[in-house]
């Protein structure tokens, strides 16, 4: 039963997740009041599902959370036919963050100041496309046919991935029949050029759906395997606004997870709100390409985001053995995200761990309760068992002289005899008595006659084993048990206790007190029915002493020992 220091501690827990719970009532987060930021990021190409994570972002608010006000421009040709570089826009500033692909670790290593915010597709979306009916399936069939891809010389952009394919597959640059692309498949479709190159994440349905049977060619073919799309940004920014660029990334990531998880509200969302798009960019479309983008980034396998070195590095490598570039170094190329202010991180922790926290309070108060009431409950048992100790003291014990009383003699001795019996071991008892002690009260007193009787038990209990077992027979009468002990040990004991006794001086008020015994010794007889008839032979014994004169054994009605 809980007591009062219980109820106390209880109280205690209750009041202190009462302050806790009050603590972790939802409260709205801090707003963020600052002004937004303003930044602006630069596709590559049109608006498609291939930068859903983006539109997505900006929807669901993540970067306005995040204090940023992003304006998405779309890449593709300008009115002037020109391609829209991401690279030339952020290096020069007139953008903040853009997309590209591998490519970037050229531009890196020729010396522009870009760096990887986040790996988007983990495997490069760029294929060529051909026709069936041109007759071809391999970059070494080209010949001099009229082709159109981004090689060095023709385009602006340079597409590492396109250079390294045809540098794997041996073809010879100089004698190919190249033109810059114009991307529009409707030149694929006249034969004005029998090569493109395209998204495998929508090129190929969009030609199947022209009545067209497609085929691809893909850099895997050539064991060239890069990344695809990936964010990046100037080093500048990184370097001046760090925190920017993190919560742009953990935006843009938040935008991808919502994308792919609501599939239909995003195409939605592009069809809408971002109206230039390219040719016959449609909902079948965008959503047969949201599939494709999903196999291209495997979100399921890998964190969105991620740039593995060790991958770059072998992309680098590449490079380097076609002769692309000198050297490249990865270092300071990879953004990595800096661990988030002290303030940010601690309120982080407070608001998951508070939750927590109350369990952990509830369970040490449950614990700390059961714990008390535990330690309450030994002490009460404790207790009972020392009083019921001395309670069995007092029903065993002589209250005199601290010997076994009759009770626990009788008890003994019926224990003994059985045991003597299982065992076939020997057992034998000593009765005494006091000699004249009828004198010693009347010449002393009641009370010296009393110490003598408490001398006596000291005296004899000292003289016997660990085993054996002194209890008050009677008034001055008592009685050994000796176990496991036949005729001549039990002897050697009897006379020891004789003459301990006899020569033991009581040291009393009225004088030096010297007293005798008298003994009868008996032991146990394959003929006895019960131990009645030891005790009957050893008080034959004991009449036998004092009918000899006192202060002396007598065994089993056998002849005196003096
Ligand atoms: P004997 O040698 O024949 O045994 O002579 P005795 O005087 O011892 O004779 P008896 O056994 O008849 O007397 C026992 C006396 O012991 C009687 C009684 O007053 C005394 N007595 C018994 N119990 C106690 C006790 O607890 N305290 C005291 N002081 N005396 C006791
Ligand atoms: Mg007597
Ligand atoms: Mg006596």
């Amino acid at each position: 039963m809980p007591n009062r220091s219980g109820r106390c501690l209880l109280t205690v827990c209750v009041t202190l997740l009462l302050a806790l719970g009050l603590l972790a009532s939802p409260r709205p987060l801090l707003a963020n009041e600052a002004p937004l930021t303003p930044v602006s990021l630069q596709l590559l190409w049109y608006h498609q599902f291939q930068y859903a994570g983006y539109y997505a972002a900006k929807a669901q608010g993540y970067f306005q959370e995040a204090g940023l006000d992003v304006e998405i421009r779309d890449g593709g040709y300008h009115t002037a036919g020109r391609a829209a570089d991401p690279v030339r826009e952020v290096v020069t500033g007139r953008a903040d963050f853009g997309v590209s692909r591998s490519d970037l670790l050229l531009h890196r290593a020729r010396g522009e100041p870009v760096m990887v915010v986040a790996n988007i597709m983990q495997r490069s979306p760029l294929v060529f496309l051909t026709l069936e009916r041109f007759g071809f399936s391999r970059l070494e069939e080209v010949g001099d046919r009229p082709i159109s891809v981004t090689l060095p010389g023709v385009d602006e952009r340079i597409s590492a991935e396109t250079l390294a394919t045809f540098l794997a597959a041996g073809v010879n640059l100089e004698s190919l029949n190249n033109a810059a692309p114009s991307w529009n498949l409707q030149d694929l479709y006249a034969g004005r050029t029998q090569l493109v190159p395209a998204y495998s994440t929508d090129g190929l349905y969009a030609v199947r759906r022209h009545g067209e049977v497609p085929v691809i060619i893909r850099p895997a073919d050539y064991g060239i395997d890069f990344y695809g799309d990936l964010l990046f940004t100037r080093q500048a920014l990184v370097e001046q606004h760090p925190e920017r660029v993190a919560a742009f990334r953990k935006a843009t990531i938040r935008g991808w997870v919502y994308a792919f998880e609501n599939l239909e509200e995003t195409v939605d969302l592009i069809l809408e709100a971002y109206p230039r798009r390219h040719g016959d960019i449609d909902r079948d479309l965008l959503l047969h390409e949201a599939e494709q983008v999903r196999e291209l980034m495997q979100p399921s396998l890998i964190e969105i985001g991620y740039s593995n070195p060790q991958r770059w590095k072998s992309i680098g490598d590449q490079y380097l053995a076609m002769g692309m570039i000198d050297g490249y170094e990865l270092e300071g190329f990879l953004f990595q995200p800096a661990p988030p202010p002290l303030t940010t991180l601690l309120l982080t922790l407070w608001r998951w761990l508070l939750p927590f926290m109350s369990v952990v309070v509830v369970a040490a108060g449950l614990a700390g309760y059961l714990l008390f009431t535990n330690r309450r409950l030994k002490e009460e048992i404790q207790r009972r068992r020392e009083a019921e100790a001395a309670l069995q003291q007092l029903a065993d014990r002589d209250g005199l002289t601290g010997a076994g009383n009759r009770r626990l003699f009788e008890q003994q001795l019926q224990q003994e005899f059985q045991r003597s019996r299982r065992s076939r071991h020997a057992l034998s008892i000593i009765l005494m008595d006091v000699d004249n002690f009828k004198r010693i009260n009347d010449e002393y007193g009641h009370l010296v006659g009393d110490q003598v009787l408490k001398e006596i038990v000291q005296v004899t209990r000292s003289m016997l084993r660990i085993q054996d077992h002194l209890a008050r027979y009677g008034g001055e009468e008592f009685v050994v048990v000796l176990p496991e002990t036949g005729p001549e040990e039990a002897c050697l004991v009897a006379k020891r206790i004789l003459e301990v006794n006899r020569t033991h001086p009581v040291q009393t008020e009225a004088g030096v007190i010297r007293y005798t015994l008298s003994l009868g010794l008996s032991e146990l007889r394959d003929s006895d029915r019960d131990p009645w008839q030891i005790i009957q032979r050893a008080d034959a014994s004991l009449y036998e002493a004092k009918h000899q004169g006192r202060d002396r054994l007598c065994i089993d009605a056998a002849p005196t020992l003096p």
